[in-house]
């Protein structure tokens, strides 16, 4: 067994990965960076096919960390470039236009669903005087916000289908809970109006000319420039640790047990993993991976001509189609696809259980084949190539509140107790990124307390948009 010594050693190539082995590659530390797959990017990476090179499924890139913008704009320059966010719902072969300014008077509602969504709101409002028992589910209390319709069309179906939890199953937003869990008719109006028309955020939506993987190649690049080193096709398999401190990572690469020696260690591998390598995982923990139970496929289409949207990703919250949500990159505006052409990710969540998940590629791709061509968003002559991508251990609907859960809080306690341990991982791209640059910075000058206080997994993301 090879011994090596390695000051810092950032474990996983994700956004949290290489912006920690950036921020330390420039602060001289020249880090050893481990990945299990063979390319770097993690969830960020990006997928050649061809003349083509897309994202892996939909990804924005939010602005709400400033340190995190300046470092996409030191790697990229001019390539970081606005695009038209145009977003929508697909509900019944209409789409629902979700950004202002495409909003017009009714978001692209036709009469009928228009006057659908009325009746349901007034039947919701009659019921509410009738029964006067406060909503107990989130499908309870949305319905008695908008009615039936709107519920569904504008949320329910895409989000149901994203995390995989019915709404009658999940309890009312906690803030709104009891008494104030019931709207009156005025407050129901008044949301409603500004769910359908208020202004959205002022947000300049940018994207790399060439996708994620942009990003991702720019970063490896500065690393490698700053003395950084990776060490691709290497698993971590256990962290040994002794009084507080990680002593050395062993890794498995390509068949051959290494031992990696460190000082510190960032890690950007997906958080219920590393409890596991550092053998701090119990079952009921175990119990609440959010990564063991779910499947993310994602179909991509390859066409030789735009799809018959303009939208830049639609949320399908229709229940005739089993896919989550559509990604066209020609809409980005850069260089994803040629010109003239166009490329669809269509996502689909699934349970592991779920037969999709064993089914051949080419059964999964003939399905969402179907429903692309049906819906009317995909002319079927156009489809020149087509490819499904499974992505191993990732729930793509986590976000900042898997962290609360009482368990991950205690395991979250615990990995604080190592004084050179940082975990970085995240939900969102932007988080992770600054995780990891915040990592970074505490490893350089020794402050892990700031880390800890700013770098928080719990922090809700309208914090950041308030800094932002
Ligand atoms: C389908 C989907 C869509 C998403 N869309 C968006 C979006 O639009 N905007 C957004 O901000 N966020 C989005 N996210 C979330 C975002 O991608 C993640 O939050 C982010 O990538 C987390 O970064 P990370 O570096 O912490 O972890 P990851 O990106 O998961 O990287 C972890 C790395 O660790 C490596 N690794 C795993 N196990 C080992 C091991 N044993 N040994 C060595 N290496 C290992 C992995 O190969 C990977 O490279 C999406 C996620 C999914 C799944």
């Amino acid at each position: 067994m090879e011994a090596k010594r390695a000051e810092v050693v950032v474990l996983g190539a994700g956004p949290a990965g290489l912006a920690a082995g950036v921020a330390l590659a420039r602060a001289g530390c020249s880090p050893w960076i481990v990945e299990r797959d063979d390319t770097p990017g993690g969830l960020m990476r990006g997928l050649r096919h061809g003349a083509y090179q897309v994202d892996l499924g939909r990804k924005e890139l939010y602005d709400r960390i400033p340190e995190v913008v300046r470092l996409w704009e030191s790697l990229l320059g001019e390539d970081l470039r606005p695009y038209a966010h145009r977003v929508g719902i697909l509900y019944d072969g209409v789409i629902i236009e979700r950004e202002r300014v495409y909003r017009g008077a009714l978001r692209g509602l036709p009469p009928r669903m228009l006057a659908r969504g009325a009746r349901d709101f007034v039947r919701a409002r009659v019921r509410r005087v009738r029964d006067r028992r406060p909503p107990s589910n989130l499908e309870e209390y949305w319905i008695d916000r908008r009615g039936e319709f709107l519920t569904r069309a504008l949320s329910q179906g895409y989000q149901e289908k994203f995390t995989g939890v019915p709404y009658r199953a999940r309890p009312v937003p906690e803030e709104q809970s009891g008494s104030k869990a019931r709207a009156s008719t005025a407050e129901a109006v008044k949301a409603l109006v500004d769910r359908l028309q208020a202004p959205s955020r002022e947000v300049v939506f940018r994207h790399p000319r060439r996708g994620t993987q942009q990003i991702v190649d720019a970063m490896v690049a500065e690393i490698e420039r700053h003395g950084g080193r990776f060490l691709f096709g290497a698993t971590v398999k256990s962290i040994a640790h002794e009084g507080g401190r990680v002593r050395h990572i062993e890794l498995d690469q390509r068949g051959e047990t290494r031992r990696l020696g460190c000082d510190a260690v960032v890690s950007g591998l997906p958080l219920m993993l590393l409890a596991r390598v550092l053998g701090v995982a119990d079952d009921a923990l175990l119990r609440v991976d959010w990564n063991r139970s779910r499947r993310t496929l994602i179909g991509y289409f390859f066409l030789d001509a735009p799809p018959r949207f303009s939208h830049a990703w639609l949320e399908v919250s229709c229940p005739k189609l089993s896919i989550g949500r559509i990604t066209s990159y020609d809409a980005f505006g850069g260089e994803m696809c040629p010109p003239g052409r166009g490329a669809i990710a269509a996502e689909l969540y699934l349970d592991a259980l779920d037969p999709r998940a064993a089914a051949e590629d080419e059964e999964v791709l003939d399905a969402l084949e179907h429903e692309l061509v049906t819906a009317g968003l995909v002319v079927k002559e156009t489809i020149v190539d087509r490819r499904l991508v499974r992505i191993r251990g990732s729930e793509a609907s986590v976000d900042y509140r898997n962290w609360t859960d009482p368990l991950v809080e205690s395991l979250l306690a615990r990995l604080e107790a190592f004084e050179n341990l940082f975990d970085a991982n995240r939900a969102g791209i932007d988080v992770a990124t600054f995780a990891g640059l915040e990592a970074a910075r505490a490893i350089v000058t020794g402050d892990a307390a700031r880390f800890r206080a700013v770098a928080d997994p719990r922090t809700p993301y309208s914090d950041y948009e308030r800094l932002a």
